[in-house]
């Protein structure tokens, strides 16, 4: 397995910063980058932090070609008291191993790679921002390094981590989005890489996410790709229904992508006693609630969002109006309890935090 150090190389020609209110998503980045190197003679070796910089790679490493790459995506917050916390990275880390396992790409040890992660934030711990609802975005991925044509896995691999300031993704409070179903593309079948974090999936989804921002829409729900009847995501969050007072989110099915947020929206509902079902559901099905004034709310959940609610659904030439375009009881509440424990202003009985 993993030998148990890490080197630091440290950066002595450290970047300016950007002003705290003046971040987006993903446009800056650190000045510190963990590597680890994957040989199949030594494992996982060479672990190292060192000063953030370009990647030499050969123009034949199969990440180019083949795409075998697996990445995560999560967050450290700066609490009012000035600590740094991050948020359930054992889940990350835990659905990293479970896509390298889909794209045959070795096993990482999770706990070093969390412990990696923890140190590479405290050694860039100032680019935390401290503006409300800002947030510094952890990456880990891995790339696939052998310089090989065949479609075969490689032998060599990579384990990166980069860190990203990011801005408030919320500028003026939680806000209702406008979604349109999409009835052209799909986004994973059962049996591919629906459930892995892997590239290939975000490339797929990029025509259809870019028609319906023509048309006006922020994201497109997806539907599953045999029969396009069943609701599986929506844009890169998983989605949640009210309907006659009971929450809905379509069951796992190896399509849709085990969100983390998922997974602590449902703990948090069953801690308040709301009825949460794991289920299938049809577009069909949703329509006829709406028809009949049963669907109460619809939202997405996922890291960066962490609830956006639904306004609009427009589905065959439809346009099904949610909540009259409001945010809804449950997300508010599902937002303002899961980011105030993330930023440390409402305690964590569920132990989330690191
Ligand atoms: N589905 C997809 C396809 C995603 O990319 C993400 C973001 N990781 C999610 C759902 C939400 O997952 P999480 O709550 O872990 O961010």
């Amino acid at each position: 397995m993993s030998e148990n150090k890490i080197t630091y190389i440290k950066n002595e020609n450290v970047k300016e910063k950007p002003a705290s209110d003046q971040l987006s998503f993903g446009k800056y980045f650190t000045d510190h980058m963990f590597i680890q190197d994957y040989t199949p003679d030594k494992g996982w070796h060479n672990a190292r932090i060192k000063p953030y910089e370009p990647l030499i790679l050969d123009p034949a490493a199969i990440v180019f070609h083949y795409g075998q790459t697996v990445f995560e995506g999560l967050k450290a917050y700066r609490t009012e008291d000035n600590t740094i916390q991050l948020f359930r990275p054992d889940k990350n880390m835990e659905r990293l191993n479970h896509s390298n396992d889909r794209l045959c790409i070795p096993q990482i040890d999770e706990e070093f790679a969390i412990d990696a992660i923890k140190q590479l934030v405290e050694i860039d711990q100032d680019w935390v921002p401290n503006a409300p609802g800002t947030s510094l975005y952890i990456r880990p991925f891995i790339i696939s390094t052998e310089p090989y044509l065949g479609v075969a896995p490689s032998a060599n691999y990579q384990f990166i981590v980069i860190l990203s300031p990011v801005g408030a993704y919320y500028a003026e409070g939680i806000n209702p989005v406008k979604i349109a179903v999409e009835n052209q593309f799909v986004r994973a079948v059962k049996g591919g890489t629906g459930e892995a974090k892997t590239a290939g999936n975000y490339a797929s989804s990029l025509k259809a996410q870019e028609q319906v921002a023509s048309e006006g829409y922020a994201q497109v729900l997806w539907l599953d790709g045999v029969e396009k009847k069943y609701i599986e995501e929506v844009g890169s969050m998983n989605v949640f229904f009210k309907v006659n007072g009971e929450v809905i989110t379509p069951e796992l099915n190896g399509s849709i992508l085990e969100g983390v947020t998922r997974n602590s929206v449902i703990e948090l509902l069953k801690s308040w006693d709301i009825p949460v079902t794991e289920r299938k559901i049809t577009m069909q099905e949703l329509n006829d609630h709406y028809e009949k004034g049963e669907l109460e709310e619809a939202f997405g959940s996922g890291t960066a969002a962490v609830i956006s609610p639904v306004g609009e659904l427009a589905w065959e030439g439809k346009k099904m109006v949610i909540n009259n375009g409001d945010t809804g009881e449950i997300a508010k509440r599902l937002y303002d309890v899961l980011t105030g424990i993330q930023y440390g202003k409402e305690n964590d009985p569920f132990d989330w935090l690191v």
